[in-house]
């Protein structure tokens, strides 16, 4: 493909992909596809002499759509959220064109600065602490990751690092790997499982925080754990909150729980994975109060702040925490302006230019095109929440703070999963479970950035109709 039909191609995808956005509705949701259904569709081997672009494009259609569960569609209000805006589709292709490796300041100057400007710029949105601002004297500051998962990670192995230097500065005759049996981490029993997992890669035990009455965990919950494990000879070193769990939306109390982390030298993470967008709105920033007792704070534009996947937003008070837990100091990575980049070159994965979606989406939607984004969907959620309050024979099962509405059927766990797998084999819209309290509970989360009033209205009316059969079933 030359230039000249890359344009010609280029146009035409657009279309393409804005006929797809603009109908997706008219796609079924969730696909009809049974596993390995794709494997028989395309040959078994790649092709040895190049194909028609317009072969391509056709399959595109016959191989792939089949297959493809529209996160997009206003129908879909399963997980939680995944970002998209033309803006940061643009950008996207602006990135790829300039295809960098931004490992270093010199690999591509612009993918350095950029980013930890963008990310200057997000902090002050969500009026971060001045200590998490890089500025250009700064100590702290963000960078972009994959995931939210690797943000944990990251936090997770540089806590670690930190911890085994606190604990050698004391006894010098300590070994890193007898320290290492010693360490602690703790969670929310609502965390994401990735937090257990970055518990599990990091090799330390991870103890799980039973949480309220509210699934969020109070900072005397902690406080015992930690004085009970520091009594057993153990070294907390790592707590990972939520604000906005994956299951209900539930915020840790970290006004307490800051305070306690502190005070006994435990890093504290916040994982902020799908809230941390609404913080951008005065009304929910109290949410986040507390956060200056944290030492890294991350959360997913690409969830809630139409800045496509993937960008995951970490910042840290103390980036040198960082640079000496990861350091690595290779020839070929020297050049002359190496302090440049402040070290930032030394996190996981700082590789595309990844910053220049958040340039796009920032400048083309201004703060209030955002606020109004995030405040739109917690509309709808609120709509929802009315909706099932309205109806006797359901019950709201965790508080609607944001975008998400936890629901059931009172009655059994067994009624509510024939319920789920009613809805979900109708395909007409997509949800999925949790679990609260040994409670098989619907989550209904607000999804697509199209979503409408007149959307959330027919999905409860199709998940009232199918409720409405389920109860005339002889079984129930
Ligand atoms: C979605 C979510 C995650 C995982 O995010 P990834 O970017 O997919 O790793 C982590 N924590 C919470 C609270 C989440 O809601």
């Amino acid at each position: 493909m030359d230039a000249a039909e890359f344009r010609r191609r280029g146009k035409e995808m657009v279309d393409y992909v804005a006929d797809y956005l603009e109908n997706i509705e008219k796609r079924q949701v969730y696909p009809d596809v049974e596993p390995g259904y794709l494997r028989s569709m395309i040959p078994t081997e790649a092709p040895l002499e190049p194909e028609l672009y317009e072969d391509v494009i056709k399959d595109v259609e016959r191989v792939i759509m089949p297959g493809v569960t529209h996160w997009h569609s206003p129908y879909f209000y399963a997980y939680f959220p995944a970002a998209t805006s033309f803006p940061a589709m643009l950008a996207d292709m602006l990135c790829g064109a300039i295809g960098c490796i931004g490992f270093s300041w010199a690999a591509s100057p612009a993918c350095t600065e950029l980013e930890t400007v963008m990310l200057d710029w997000l902090g002050k949105m969500l009026q971060l602490p001045e200590d998490f601002i890089a500025g250009t004297h700064g100590h702290g500051g963000g960078v972009i990751q994959g995931t939210a998962s690797e943000a944990t990670l990251v936090a997770l192995l540089a806590a670690r690092c930190k911890a085994v230097r606190l604990a050698q500065a004391s006894d010098p005759a300590r070994t890193e790997a007898e320290i290492f049996s010693k360490l602690v981490a703790y969670t929310s029993d609502q965390a994401h499982s990735s937090v257990e997992r970055a518990g599990l890669i990091g090799g330390v035990r991870m103890r799980k925080v039973p949480t309220d009455s509210k699934y969020a965990v109070k900072g005397e919950t902690l406080k015992n754990m930690v004085e009970e494990d520091k009594k057993a000879g153990l070294i907390p070193f790592f707590f990972c909150a939520t604000l906005g769990t994956t299951p209900s939306c539930a915020f840790d109390h970290i006004t307490e729980l800051g305070p306690i982390c502190n005070a006994n030298k435990i890093w504290m993470h916040i994982d902020a994975a799908y809230a941390g967008s609404a913080f951008i709105c005065p009304e929910f920033r109290p949410l986040l109060n507390g956060v200056e007792f944290a030492d890294s704070f991350n959360f997913n534009p690409h969830k809630w702040l139409l800045v496509n996947f993937d960008c995951s937003t970490l910042w840290v008070k103390k980036r040198s925490d960082i640079i000496g837990a990861f350091k690595m100091d290779p020839l070929y990575l020297k050049h002359e302006n190496q302090e440049s980049g402040r070290g930032f070159f030394f996190f996981f994965d700082r590789l595309r230019f990844r910053s220049l979606k958040m340039w796009f989406v920032f400048r083309l939607y201004g703060l209030t095109g955002l606020q109004a984004h995030i405040r739109k969907q917690v509309g709808l959620a609120k709509e929802f929440e009315s909706l099932v309050k309205a109806d006797k024979r359901f019950e709201i099962c965790a508080d609607v703070i944001m975008g998400l509405v936890c629901f059931r059927l009172q009655g059994s766990n067994e009624l509510n999963k024939a319920l789920l797998k009613k809805i979900n084999d109708a395909k007409q819209i997509h949800l999925v479970p949790c679990q609260l309290s040994g409670s098989f509970v619907l989550r209904f989360a607000i999804c697509a950035r199209t979503t409408e009033s007149r959307h959330v209205q027919e999905a409860w009316q199709h998940i009232t109709q199918l409720t409405f059969e389920l109860l005339q079933e002889p079984c129930h």
